[in-house]
């Protein structure tokens, strides 16, 4: 039986260009009836929220209002794209004490409003910052979600696409660990029509270019770079991306999704990373340690180990 929530609320915070793409996408898919906008820059967040509210004769009813973290009350999900965003040349990682400040202050002030909510993290690096959210918050791991290497997936689904000649929905593909530069493309369970990738290259007998599994591979890991030094940010397809958890978890959909989540790394320790998840009304529902081919294995155990590494630095 589906247990989709009736009158969800969403509240974003951080509603730059990631958290107010992401309230767009949300509305255009008709998602969600209640939605409250916070932002440190209050006057600016107003505006998105009045300009947002203007297509309300063409989308589905919803109430859209800015406020300062009050609004969160009654949230059922709260996404947090609050924070500083890489400039050119920088890394996710290099984020990461600017942006668990920023955590270490809103966190506390999300949970007081809506304390069963589900949090979902988009601000890099998520991986780090889900994982400080975890903790900030208290909340059990099955409501702290990142939004993880969703987008790195579908990269990696369109760029496997664009080689086989069909549509992107036919691709499973995924890409799990980090999201950021130690990310692992799972080669070895990618599949076309249901077919592994080697079969169905065969099948189709056109002949695949040398090096063009690299090719990809570097173009996935590449592409936030690849566009921040052309545009300085990406948010359409995070926004999707994001907009695709979230639908996920209120029509209770148990869609597999690969966000980033406390993993049981044994010999490693306490990490959030990306591995394909189910997700549905209360979060994340299960997590699947899909077998890996050996040299993917060693390449997430060492995606495992940066995470730690990382969260050891900071003051939790
Ligand atoms: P942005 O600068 O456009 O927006 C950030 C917003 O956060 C601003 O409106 C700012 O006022 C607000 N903010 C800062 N401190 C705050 C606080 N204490 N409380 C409330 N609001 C606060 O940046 P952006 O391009 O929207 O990126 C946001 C984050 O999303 C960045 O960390 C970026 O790296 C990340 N991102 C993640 C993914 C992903 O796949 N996870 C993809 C793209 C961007």
């Amino acid at each position: 039986m589906s247990n989709a929530l009736r009158h969800p609320k969403i509240a974003v915070v951080g509603v730059g260009r990631v958290g107010a793409t992401t309230a767009y996408a949300m509305i255009l898919e008709g998602l969600v009836p209640e939605l409250a906008l916070i932002d440190i820059d209050r006057r600016r967040c107003e505006g998105e929220a009045m300009d947002l509210s203007h297509g309300a004769s063409f989308v589905r009813p919803v109430k859209i209002y800015a406020g300062d973290f009050r609004a969160c009350q009654g949230a059922d999900l709260v996404i947090i794209a609050a924070g500083a965003s890489q400039k050119p040349g920088e890394t996710r990682l290099d984020l990461t004490f600017k942006n668990a400040h920023i955590f270490k202050d809103i966190v506390p002030k999300i949970t007081a409003q809506a304390p069963d909510s589900i949090l979902l993290v988009v601000t890099n690096p998520v991986d780090i910052l889900t994982y400080v959210t975890l903790k900030m918050s208290g909340f059990p791991p099955e409501r702290v979600l990142g939004s993880g290497t969703v987008l790195d997936s579908s990269r990696f689904r369109h760029l496997l696409a664009e080689h086989c000649g069909v549509d992107a929905r036919n691709i499973h593909a995924y890409v799990v660990g980090e999201h950021g530069d130690s990310e692992v493309l799972v080669w070895s369970r990618a599949n076309v029509i249901g077919l592994p990738i080697a079969d169905f290259c065969q099948l189709c007998g056109q002949g695949c270019p040398p090096g063009w599994q690299q090719e990809i591979s570097s173009q996935v890991r590449r592409a936030a770079y690849e566009i921040i030094e052309r545009k300085e940010a990406t948010y359409y397809a995070v926004a999707l991306a994001v907009r695709r958890i979230v639908e996920s978890i209120l029509r209770d959909e148990h869609s597999v999704l690969t966000v980033s989540t406390l993993t049981p790394m044994p010999e490693i320790g306490e990490v959030c990373l990306s591995l394909p998840a189910v997700l549905g009304s209360r979060g994340r529902e299960r997590i699947f340690r899909v077998n890996l081919a050996p040299e993917e294995e060693i390449q997430l155990q060492q995606s495992a180990r940066l995470l730690r590494e990382v969260i050891e630095r900071l003051d939790l």
